[in-house]
């Protein structure tokens, strides 16, 4: 069958593409393995560049350079692989170049170079700025990508967890997500960080369940992320940032022990950095995920959640804020209408949402 369109008919297919093309919250099929691609990529460049921490310590002469050789390096492969597939990108990434381009930078500007060409061979300085640029697009409604390159900075000089985060939004919703754990073991009964292991690559879209495939060595099919679904006797495992308040008898503590007049058991506490936390709960590391606004004005940067969120909730999370509404991805760079995070197994989920209210006003 036919259509018409503007006085001509065209093919079933032609009709296709042309819906496809006026529908821009469609992301071509095409864009994931490139994603996929590019966060492999990346992942290569932040490995190498955390086990010569040291290294790039004395190239540049900064105790802090490593994470900004390797953030920087990371985006601009990621914004160089993708902008390659489509030259009309739009990325919001969490860094710029204007720190390389200062002549007092010169020596991180070299060592980031070097650390793209590892991926890149090719990228000239020009380029390798002007990629990292990318990343300074502006959120559309339509639909765009946004990157954390290194999520978990503090886990990353540590030796200890953090993510790659890519998702493309639309709509203020996140439609794909891929997120790298370099450090993040396949085996989930495995709960430290094992920096020269495979390392854990998630995979999810909208319509299709996480996946979860080794980053490093051999080729492995890709398994399914679900969360842990409780009918066991398990307690609770709970997770985390190792950063900030997170004790047993701050908010977060008391509201997860509030969770036993629910009858629930509390298990262990896991410690994470990054956006690593999400895939815990993903499979079945974790049970909840519970990220509380410690200090007024804090506000969430959409590329610490998108892709995690995603992961979670594609495993059979729910993923909301403290006050059970769905996280809006349509406000900018930063959740400006929600407080929080609550990420958990459907049966944990709404009792927490309950519990941390509760737990708010019995100070
Ligand atoms: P994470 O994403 O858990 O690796 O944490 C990264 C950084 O975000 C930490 O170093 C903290 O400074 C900050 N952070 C973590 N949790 C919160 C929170 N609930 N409120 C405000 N800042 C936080
Ligand atoms: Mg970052």
């Amino acid at each position: 069958m036919g259509h018409t369109h503007k006085g001509h008919k065209i093919t079933e297919d032609l009709w296709l593409l042309s819906t496809m093309k006026s529908s821009p919250d469609v992301l071509p099929a095409s864009f994931l393995p490139v994603a996929i691609a590019a966060v492999r990529a990346a992942a290569i460049v932040t490995t190498r560049v955390q086990a010569r921490l040291d290294e790039v310590r004395a190239i540049t002469k900064d105790d802090a350079s490593p994470v900004t050789v390797a953030d920087l390096a990371s985006q601009a492969a990621i914004a160089t692989m993708l902008a390659e597939q489509d030259p009309s990108l739009v990325l919001v990434g969490e860094e710029d170049s204007s720190f390389l381009r200062q002549p007092v930078h010169a020596s991180q500007l070299d060592a980031t170079l070097e650390a793209a060409r590892w991926v890149l061979p090719e990228i000239t300085q020009a380029q390798l700025l002007d990629a990292i640029d990318l990343g300074n697009a502006e959120p559309r409604d339509e639909g765009f990508w946004t990157l954390d390159p290194i999520d978990g900075t503090k886990g990353f000089l540590r030796g200890q967890q953090y993510a790659i985060a890519l998702a493309y939004i639309v709509r203020g919703r996140p439609v794909v997500a891929v997120m790298g754990c370099p450090n993040l073991s396949l085996d989930t009964a495995q709960l430290e960080a094992i920096p020269h292991g495979t390392g854990c690559l998630f995979i999810a879209s909208e319509h299709e369940a996480t996946r979860c495939e080794p980053i490093r060595g051999e080729h492995a099919p890709s398994v399914s992320a679900r969360v842990h679904c409780n009918e066991s006797d398990r307690p609770l495992v709970t997770t985390g940032s190792v950063e900030g308040a997170y004790s047993e008898t701050d908010w977060s503590g008391r509201s997860f022990r509030a969770l036993a007049e629910h009858g629930f058991v509390l298990g262990e506490r896991l410690k994470m950095d990054s956006q690593a936390k999400y895939a815990a709960v993903a499979r079945g590391q974790a049970d909840a995920y519970l990220r509380l606004p410690s200090r007024p004005g804090y506000v969430e940067a959409i590329w610490d959640h998108a892709a995690g969120s995603l992961i979670a909730q594609q495993a059979g999370a729910i993923v909301t804020d403290i006050d059970g509404q769905e996280l809006d991805f349509s406000t900018g760079e930063r959740l400006t209408r929600n407080r929080g995070i609550v990420c958990a197994a459907p049966a944990i989920h709404a009792p927490l949402v309950e519990a941390i209210r509760e737990q708010a006003c019995s100070v």
